[in-house]
């Protein structure tokens, strides 16, 4: 009899809407209208499948609008983030044992169901962190590749696994779950990583809190909910919403739970290691941290380059997004030759970039998350001007929104500042490469390995790249962001992370642990 995973159809990524369409305009602008009509909702933690009430509130506003609420979230108390822990430490004792086949089941239900209320969570993205309307339509399209890409993943890894056969033995190797994790998502995949992440988890069979960023509560709540019509009991996902410093070291360092499973800055997650680290009293495992973490991603234009192609591959991935992607190029490292054409023909299409409310289908870059982010965008760019030669923007753009100008810093040395740190905002440093060895050594120059990628006609110049530039995922001709789950498993190495790599055969394994169990037959 053919198994589950024969029978499920090999995974494919999802397609992209295509806006143009009128039918699919009409049905964005309906969901849009309708997202914004429900912004005065208030939205409770979920704790054991029951609504609780926080002990206070916050509001989530519209980035593009910070007059408009997108909803008002609980402010979960220490209290009730223990509750959670112990509600899912209950619900993993059934839910570990459910076989596996049935958890990805879940999974593909909650796929089909995203997929029925596609337009809904593309209007919340665009709404809760102000994405274009492509870019959020990307995000859910991620989200929808994460559940069945899972599913499939935990069908392979389900049952015994093959081992060196020992005469008079019987012996076999099975993975089993780890037991309650925090999942710690940030906002700028709003629905892709924290479904992801959060789907990871329990199809392995663990149960977990889901900490969401206080950027992105709304869409978390509305993932959870999807969840629990598609079937899961309650307590093997536990929503709780609130400050990530008030909460979020209470529940990392809880003895009972086992991993945490964290995606955001390099300060958090390296805070969160370190606290993860130190057992508290009754604790009996070393907790396992999986940290998915900052970049400083580089894009090299070698001398034989296309240029139209690197111009418009560097612009695409600096302001993508407002340039607030792990993965967005900060750095377009230029060999000498072309280096004043580069810059000359990047002017130009940066000037093309329309800013402004990414509600409007005809806008390509929209506002950035909050206030705090655009202050300290602003004050890499005031660090910038006195490190380079700014050739666009600079400045906020104008509305109510946190908006700011595309801007390029060119003649930038390779150890400045803004050469070296993350900015997470639309903010391009543009460095001179003597030639091409000096390229892969600038581009090397980080502490981060996230993405990378390079622009050249010459197979030797790739080859070269492909041993020594040193990023989780490197890409050639081509833009460094929009991984693709399968084709791309992502994730980057060094300060960007413990190497795991989303959307790839190993990472389920980060949730997982091996017994291995032998009998004496005969
Ligand atoms: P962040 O580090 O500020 O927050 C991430 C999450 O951690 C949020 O949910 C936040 O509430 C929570 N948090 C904050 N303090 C905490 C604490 N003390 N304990 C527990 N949780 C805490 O990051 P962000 O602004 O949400 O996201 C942007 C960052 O994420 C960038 O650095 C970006 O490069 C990174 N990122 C990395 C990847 C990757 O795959 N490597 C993907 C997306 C984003």
């Amino acid at each position: 009899m053919a198994t589950v995973l024969e029978r499920v159809s090999e995974f494919k990524n999802e397609a992209l809407i295509d806006f143009k369409d009128p039918a699919n305009k009409a049905k964005m602008e309906a969901a849009l209208a309708a997202v914004r009509a429900g912004g005065s909702a208030t939205y409770d933690l979920i704790i054991n499948g029951r609504r609780v009430r926080g002990a206070g509130t916050f509001k989530t506003s519209n980035p593009a609008k910070p007059s408009e609420s997108v909803g008002t979230v609980q402010k979960a108390s220490p209290a009730q983030a223990r509750e959670a822990v112990a509600a899912a430490e209950q619900a993993f004792y059934s839910w570990s044992k459910v076989p596996a086949a049935q958890r990805a089941a879940l999974l593909f239900k909650a796929a089909e169901l995203t997929r029925a209320r596609r337009f809904e969570f593309d209007a919340l993205l665009v709404l809760e962190v102000g994405k274009s309307w492509g870019e959020a339509d990307g995000d859910v399209a991620e989200g929808i590749d994460f559940l069945e890409y899972y599913a499939r993943e935990m069908l392979r890894l389900d049952g015994p696994h093959p081992v060196t056969p020992v005469p008079g033995e019987k012996n076999a190797m099975i993975y089993i779950p780890l037991g309650v994790g925090v999942i710690i998502p940030p906002w700028n995949f709003a629905f892709a990583i924290m479904a992801g992440m959060t789907s990871a988890a329990i199809v392995a069979g663990n149960a977990v809190v889901l900490k969401p960023s206080s950027d992105s509560p709304v869409i978390a709540y509305k993932f959870v909910e999807l969840l629990e019509q598609a079937g899961m009991p309650p307590g093997v996902v536990n929503l709780v919403t609130g400050s990530g410093s008030e909460i979020g070291d209470l529940l990392v360092q809880h003895p009972r739970v086992r991993f945490i499973s964290f995606t955001g800055s390099k300060e958090v997650g390296l805070h969160i290691n370190q606290l993860a680290a130190t057992p508290q009293a009754g604790q009996i495992w070393i907790k396992r941290v999986v940290a998915e973490m900052g970049g400083k991603d580089s894009i090299v234009v070698a001398a034989d380059a296309d240029l139209d192609a690197a111009v418009d591959g560097v612009a695409a991935s600096a302001f993508g997004f407002q340039g607030q992607k792990c993965s967005a190029c900060s750095r377009a490292i230029v060999e000498a030759p072309i280096y004043d054409e580069f810059v000359n023909r990047l002017k130009k299409r940066v000037a093309t970039i329309n800013t402004g409310d990414p509600a409007d289908p005809s806008v390509t870059m929209g506002p950035v998350i909050n206030e705090g982010s655009l202050k300290k965008i602003e004050s890499y760019v005031a660090e910038g001007k006195k490190e380079g030669t700014l050739i666009a923007g600079g400045e906020r753009a104008s509305g109510e929104g946190y908006y700011m100008q595309p801007t390029v810093i060119a003649d930038v040395k390779p150890d400045a500042k803004i050469a070296q740190e993350e900015i997470f905002g639309p903010v391009l440093a543009v460095i001179k490469a003597k030639d091409y060895d000096d390229a892969l050594r600038i581009a090397n120059n980080t502490e981060y390995g996230l993405t990378g990628s390079v622009y050249s006609q010459d197979r030797s110049k790739l080859e070269r790249a492909r041993d020594e530039f040193h990023v989780g995922n490197l890409y050639f001709n081509r833009k460094c962001t929009g991984a693709m789950v399968g084709a791309h498993p992502f994730g980057g190495f060094n300060m960007s992370g413990t190497d795991s790599k989303a959307g790839g055969p190993d990472y389920l394994l980060l949730f997982l642990q091996a017994k291995s169990v032998s009998e004496k037959v005969g």
